[in-house]
């Protein structure tokens, strides 16, 4: 920017001190494009910074949409509710069928007689796991 402020000033003083009128037109011509210039450098920055900003909300979605995907394959369903870590033979949960599939919440759920009750939308699942 600095420099382009510099072009201007310069074009000015030529423009001011040559005696012949058409090189002074054509130094004002110059001077007037050089502020063209100018105002299209401040565009680009704009858009370059939106850009960024863009940029970085795109990487935060991605990065939750991965982490829920990862969440989403621990999860095996067992017809009644949901466990993680069924795979790696450390089973954990069970964790709440609905809050899970309307809210993507994985909502701990809590032994309620034969079956189990989330704290969060007060369903009730059951019996037991099957997994
Ligand atoms: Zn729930």
């Amino acid at each position: 920017m600095g420099t382009l402020k510099d072009v201007v000033d310069l074009m000015s003083q030529l423009a001011n001190s040559v005696s012949d009128r058409k090189i002074a037109a054509e130094l004002n011509k110059i001077q007037h494009l050089t502020l063209q210039l100018q105002s299209e450098q401040v565009a680009l920055h704009e858009s370059n910074i939106q850009l960024r900003e863009k940029n970085l909300e795109l990487r935060e979605e991605l990065t939750a949409l991965k982490k829920q995907r990862e969440i989403d394959d621990s999860l095996a369903f067992d017809g009644d509710v949901y466990w993680r870590g069924v795979n790696e033979g450390k089973r954990d949960g069970p964790f709440c069928p609905r809050c899970h599939d309307t809210k993507k919440l994985l909502v701990r759920m809590h032994s309620d007689g034969p079956g189990w009750w989330c704290k969060e939308c007060s369903d009730h699942y059951g019996p037991r796991s099957r997994v």
